[in-house]
């Protein structure tokens, strides 16, 4: 948390079935200040996610009318569903000076970026393609046309690496999320944002 200042915008980004969930679970396992924000999804729930925990379950018309009251701070259809991010929490928590972790697709990370350029990217990559697919494969909750779909999108994804301050690659849950803490750290450590806060405190005088 920073002194009277607002919070670091994290968004962790990548292609489908990289395990940007697992690494978000692992890493909220252990001691953080970090917010979480639950997103918004029309997707059905699986077994054993819970509604505000995991996602906010919303019907298509919901959702819907989540985008046209300009409540989501993003949002992507992705494989057939919505999925998206509540604007007030983010800003809101933002401004209380906390950190707001983020985990969410692409195409929303570039909504984001246009909106918080001075957040910080982290794009999770899969150590090779072959083991993406075979993670996305044995998953086995899905269809063959779903699995399809997803590898498609993966490799539309990997494109978009350039848009990212930081790239880690998920060989290891326990790497990747030491990876992301020690990002988290680096960025409270920055001179800008340091700079800002002393400024602020002589001022203050
Ligand atoms: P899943 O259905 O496996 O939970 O998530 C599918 C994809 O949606 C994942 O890549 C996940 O990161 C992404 N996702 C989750 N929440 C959001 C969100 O609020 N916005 C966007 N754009 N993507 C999200």
């Amino acid at each position: 948390m920073l002194i009277d200042d607002k919070g670091i915008l994290f968004i962790l980004s990548g292609p489908s079935g990289v395990g940007k969930g697992t690494v978000r679970k692992r890493l909220f396992e252990q001691q953080t200040d970090l917010k979480y924000s639950i997103s918004m999804t029309t997707r059905d729930k699986r077994p054993g996610e819970v509604d505000g925990v995991d996602y906010f379950y919303k019907s298509k018309d919901e959702f819907e009318q989540l985008i046209n009251g300009n409540q989501l701070l993003e949002y992507a259809q992705y494989v057939n569903n919505y999925y998206g991010t509540p604007r007030e929490y983010v800003v809101n928590t933002l401004d209380k000076g906390y950190d707001v972790f983020l985990e969410i697709e692409v195409q929303g990370a570039l909504q984001v970026k246009k909106n918080f350029p001075n957040g910080v990217f982290i794009f999770l990559f899969p150590p090779s393609l072959e083991e993406l697919k075979n993670r996305i494969v044995s998953r086995g909750t899905e269809s063959n046309d779903l699995v399809t779909n997803r590898l498609r999108e993966a490799k539309k994804e990997i494109d978009l690496m350039e848009e990212y301050d930081y790239v880690v690659v998920n060989d290891n849950v326990d790497h990747a999320v030491e990876k992301i803490q020690s990002i988290i750290q680096s960025e409270h450590c920055r001179r800008e944002r340091i700079a800002k806060q002393y400024k602020k405190i002589l001022e203050d005088e």
